[in-house]
């Protein structure tokens, strides 16, 4: 009886064993296969035209939701460059922004000119807004378009920082007419372009819509 016991526990550890290796062979094979499929995304990524389409000074009560739900439909991400002042007023829409895998960085704390100020000032502006935004994210932004993209080089050093400014500025700020500020960026971009617009009114807005649907059709894709 002890003999077929043993068989029997001999029977039941090698099929745990057997069991094991299957397991993780499997999960192994299901590894493998990821990687492959996200390698091959990465090759057929290198391959398309892209272009970074970024909004300044939000976050904006009225248009900044209206924003973030069109670039869901469109599965489009964007950089947003923020007010200090304004995402302590609004960390819901900041917080959506993050969870929707929009990129968040730094405008400046009130919208100044950071180079009309002392670098101490400066670089409290930086500070302020980039707290606020880790207390709402998590993160702490590394990328700031200082207003009026004046920025002082040794801000470079002192804030930890890197400056991003743009290749395309259709003015949206002063042009209520979606169709012609769209056109004026649709006319002029050029691949890894980086486009400025505020989310600050519908037709930016509205605007931007139009831009990432056109440019989608050319082949571009938003990063
Ligand atoms: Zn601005």
């Amino acid at each position: 009886r002890s003999i077929r016991r043993c068989a029997e526990k001999c029977k039941n550890g090698m099929f745990l064993a057997l069991g094991t290796v299957f397991l993780l062979g499997s999960a192994f094979c299901f590894q493998a296969r990821e990687i492959q499929v996200a390698q091959a995304k990465e090759r057929e990524n290198a391959m398309l035209k892209k272009v970074a389409i970024t909004f300044d000074d939000g976050p904006n009560p009225d248009y900044t939701e209206q924003l973030l739900d069109g670039l869901k439909e469109r599965g489009v991400e964007a950089t947003f460059f923020l007010l200090g002042k304004e995402a302590e007023k609004y960390p819901d829409i900041v917080e959506r922004m993050s969870r929707e895998g929009h990129l968040i960085a730094t405008h400046s704390y009130e919208h100044v000119n950071l180079c009309n100020l002392s670098d101490e000032e400066a670089i409290e502006q930086v500070d302020k807004t980039n707290d606020v935004l880790y207390r709402i994210t998590g993160l702490y932004p590394e990328y700031i378009r200082p207003p009026f993209g004046c920025w002082k080089c040794n801000l470079d050093y002192e804030t930890q920082m890197i400056e991003v400014l743009w290749d395309i500025d259709p003015l949206d700020w002063k042009t209520g007419n979606a169709s012609v500020v769209a056109k004026r960026v649709i006319n002029q971009v050029e691949e890894n372009d980086i486009i400025l617009l505020h989310d600050a009114s519908e037709s930016s807005v509205e605007a931007a819509f139009e831009i990432i649907d056109s440019l989608k059709e050319e082949g571009y894709i938003f990063v």
